[in-house]
């Protein structure tokens, strides 16, 4: 077993909810394939962050909300083109639960995000309008985490989009590629790859190279 990362080091776990795993409104190929990944991974950190899509039931990522619009297109809104997704993870519904089986009895707190009807949020950081803060950079640095590591779902979305964020606020970043999976819509996976490489968020293939 590898040396447990820093304890200036902490795991971001995002989205790993019914919803985005096989059965759920907006299932992640393989979504649920994370859970035990994830769970052998959370317990060598000391600071584990968990992330939930919280949305209201008319939130304006829903392509039920844009008469003529289907899943998996792109409208603009007034902070830029945001793509329409399947009613999902409303929040207090078993979709928007975590997934079951996920096990990380420690974690310290739950961030939810997308809780606002007119705006995303796939950062667990900062919203899509790009200027509202969750608080999430500030509760992290007054633990004095420097550094984070990010998995879950999906790798393409909220997850790349966290780690990117993450960058923006001065932390070290990494995404462990085994205990993620993605959407992987319109070349989404090579390009947040890519913007994650641009960004020196560090791609790490396996927990066990942490
Ligand atoms: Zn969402």
């Amino acid at each position: 077993m590898p040396a447990d990362p820093d304890p200036a080091t902490a795991l971001i776990v995002v989205d790993v909810q019914n919803d985005f795993c096989p059965g759920g409104a907006l299932a992640v190929p393989e979504g649920d394939a994370v859970v035990p990944v994830i769970n052998a991974l959370a317990r060598r950190f000391a600071t584990v962050v968990l992330t939930q899509d919280w949305h209201p039931a008319d939130h304006l990522s829903f392509a039920s909300q844009h008469p003529g619009r289907a899943p998996f297109e792109t409208v603009e809104m007034p902070y830029g083109p945001q793509v329409l997704w399947p009613d999902h993870c409303v929040r207090g519904t078993p979709g928007a639960a975590l997934h079951p089986g996920l096990d990380i009895p420690h974690a310290a707190m739950i961030q939810r995000k997308g809780l606002r009807r007119e705006v995303d949020s796939y950062s667990a950081f900062l919203e899509a309008d790009r200027a509202t803060r969750t608080g999430l950079d500030g509760w992290l640095a007054a633990r004095g985490i420097r550094a984070v590591v990010v998995c879950g779902l999906a790798t393409d979305f909220c997850v790349a989009w966290t780690a990117l964020d993450a960058r923006r606020f001065g932390f070290a970043a990494g995404v462990v590629e085994e205990a993620c999976r993605a959407i992987d819509t319109g070349g989404s996976l090579a390009r947040a790859w890519a913007d994650m490489a641009a960004a020196g968020v560090r791609r790490i293939a396996r927990a066990a190279e942490l």
